[in-house]
């Protein structure tokens, strides 16, 4: 376990140039420890990671956090946590893997649950294709707009990149306004 000041001390250290410590100071101001966590008490995505605002565009916290501390996340990996804590942010306990690695690591730790169990998940996410969720689906919209490449998406969330790019371009999911959840599409149904 670490504390915020120490790290931050390491990160100078290590020569982190003023921007990088101007982010890390922006996120640490909105940390509580948890036990060895770093717990995001900022805003949250509905798929549990915490977002935070940039430049007016959204990011997930942990891995702002991540390309803070270790610099650019490799093409194709995600950042996974070692902790099983969406909200940490210590760069201790994020590290780079696939999408794989991150569906293993979920599974491994019962978080998919739900898609085994779709009858737990609202109408509109239990299509036996439906992999995202509509908090995801919003995400990688906004994602999207800030620039990040659909195959790197794909990759990500695990999916296709024709999926990704359906979401783009609002064939596949969409929202209903009478229940507020996202439903197949029929048009974009593949
Ligand atoms: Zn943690």
């Amino acid at each position: 376990m670490i504390s915020v000041t120490i790290y931050r001390v390491k990160l100078v250290e290590f020569g982190a140039c003023s921007r990088g410590l101007e982010l890390f100071d922006a996120i640490a101001a909105r940390v509580r420890m948890a036990g060895a966590c770093w717990e995001w008490t900022g805003a949250t995505s509905g798929s549990g990671y915490g977002r935070i605002k940039r430049s007016a565009k959204n990011h997930q916290v942990h891995r702002l956090m991540y390309e803070t501390c270790y610099g650019p996340i490799p093409l194709g990996m995600v950042v996974c946590h070692r902790c099983d804590n969406r909200l940490c942010v210590s760069p201790e306990h994020l590290f780079a893997g696939t999408a794989s690695d991150n569906m293993r690591d979920c599974a491994s730790k019962g978080r998919l649950m739900a898609q085994k169990d779709p009858s737990r998940l609202p109408h509109g996410e239990t299509h036996k294709h439906a992999r995202l969720t509509h908090a995801d689906v919003e995400m990688i919209r906004a994602l999207l707009t800030s620039g990040a490449s659909a195959r790197g998406l794909a990759r990500e969330y695990g999916v296709s990149d024709r999926t990704i790019r359906n979401i783009r371009d609002r064939r596949k999911w969409r929202r209903t306004s009478a229940t507020g959840y996202l439903e197949r599409d029929a048009e974009g149904a593949q």
